[in-house]
């Protein structure tokens, strides 16, 4: 890697564009290619919980957790609304199996350090009192989690971009990279863009870029659906999320949060949950499910939002760093990008700029594959 540095970022989602914002606030001169819109990937389909509550092994948790500290940094950096909010997760499990579970969840979350406890019935209604709640048979409070609006993140860091002297290329997708002595080569629209390093963060697509310079990135395909409503007024005070796991209800899991514009998002399953149904009966039963507990979502119709892809490298770990083969050409490819971009983008920046190597991604590098 060379300092003071020329740097390609392809991709305008939350990873490329955190990258290329921690990048232009160290100096170097950013020029950001997005094929379509900003946040028209993953990011714009995301659910957005900033947490480590279910991530393994446990350096992996670690990473998501460090993320989750730097969020506050990172938006007093910004210094822009990104729609952040903090208040936690109550996730509640009505049978004895998901209770059960939760239990060990939170046994092994207070052991790894992260904030984390049981709450009773009155508790949970002290922090949400309109809620209904049935006998449940556990509940679990992890009050340092949050959510973030990822379209604002994303411009936020782009604004900053072209303060700092970047450009952001909108409607410039990139259909081939190349490394030789004399740098990178970016074939974009049948023009050649020369520069120092060139970032991949262009998601799912990022497979076939680095396909283009002769490197492998295995990657599994991962549709999500997450279904949102028009803004109705709040429906949660103080928490930023709330999930319910239900053995014998007839949705077995639902996470439900509300953003700063009014807009409710729901999914179904676990954030890694896999589904291509974004049917209007799906987005229908999934909001008739949440307004059980909250009333307020009854009559509530769902805007239709189709079917997002997470990128999700083959072993569903982040894949952060260079080749050999190409060793300016940097590849950041991950699920869980939301929490883990204040973390990632700053330390990627530093090791492009600095010519360092950042030991806590060392589990991460491309050259595992
Ligand atoms: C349903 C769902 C729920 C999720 N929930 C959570 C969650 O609760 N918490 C969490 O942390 N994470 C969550 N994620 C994962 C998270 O959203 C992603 O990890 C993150 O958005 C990835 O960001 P990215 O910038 O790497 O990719 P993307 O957002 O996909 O951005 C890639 C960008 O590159 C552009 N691009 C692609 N090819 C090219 C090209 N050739 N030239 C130029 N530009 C190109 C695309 O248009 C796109 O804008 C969820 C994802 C989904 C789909």
């Amino acid at each position: 890697m060379k300092s003071s540095v020329n740097v390609a970022v392809i991709g305008g989602g939350i990873i490329g564009a955190s990258t290329a914002f921690y990048l232009s606030q160290l100096g170097s001169k950013v020029t950001v290619f997005e094929k379509d819109e900003p946040a028209s990937g993953a990011s714009g389909h995301s659910f957005a919980w900033i947490n480590a509550f279910n991530k393994f092994p446990r350096s992996y948790h670690d990473l998501n957790h460090d993320s989750m500290e730097r969020w506050g940094r990172f938006e007093r950096t910004l210094n822009q609304d990104i729609g952040l909010k903090w208040g936690g997760n109550v996730t509640f499990a009505i049978d004895s199996k998901s209770g059960d579970k939760l239990y060990q969840d939170v046994n092994r979350l207070q052991k790894w350090g992260y904030p984390s406890r049981l709450i009773t019935q009155k508790e949970l209604l002290e922090l949400e009192p309109s809620l209904e709640i049935p006998e449940f048979h556990s509940a679990a409070y992890t009050w340092s989690e949050g959510h973030v609006m990822p379209g604002k993140v994303i411009q936020a860091c782009l604004n900053r971009i072209v303060e700092n002297g970047g450009n952001v290329m909108l409607h410039s997708p990139v259909d081939a990279i190349s490394e030789d002595g004399s740098g990178v080569s970016v074939l974009s629209e049948g023009q050649v863009h020369k520069f120092d390093v060139a970032v991949v963060a262009a998601g799912i697509n990022s497979s076939k870029l680095c396909e283009s310079y002769g490197v492998k990135l295995p990657q599994r395909v991962s549709p999500g659906v997450v279904v949102k409503t028009n803004s109705i007024p709040q429906i949660l005070r103080s928490l930023s999320v709330l999930q319910i796991l239900n053995g014998a209800g007839r949705i077995e899991q639902i996470h439900v949060r509300q953003d700063a514009d009014g807009v409710v998002m729901i999914g179904t399953g676990s954030q890694e949950h896999e589904t291509t149904d974004d049917s209007p009966e799906h987005a229908n039963s999934l909001i008739e499910e949440a307004a059980r507990y909250i009333t307020r979502l009854k009559n509530v119709s769902p805007v239709i939002v189709p079917v997002g892809f997470r990128p999700m490298p083959i072993d569903e770990l982040p894949v952060i760093g260079c080749t050999p083969k190409a060793p300016n050409i940097y590849v950041l490819l991950m699920h869980s990008g939301v929490t883990l971009a204040p973390l990632v983008a700053e330390l990627a920046a530093m090791e492009i700029v600095e010519n360092t190597e950042v030991e806590i991604l060392s589990n991460y590098r491309p050259t595992r594959f």
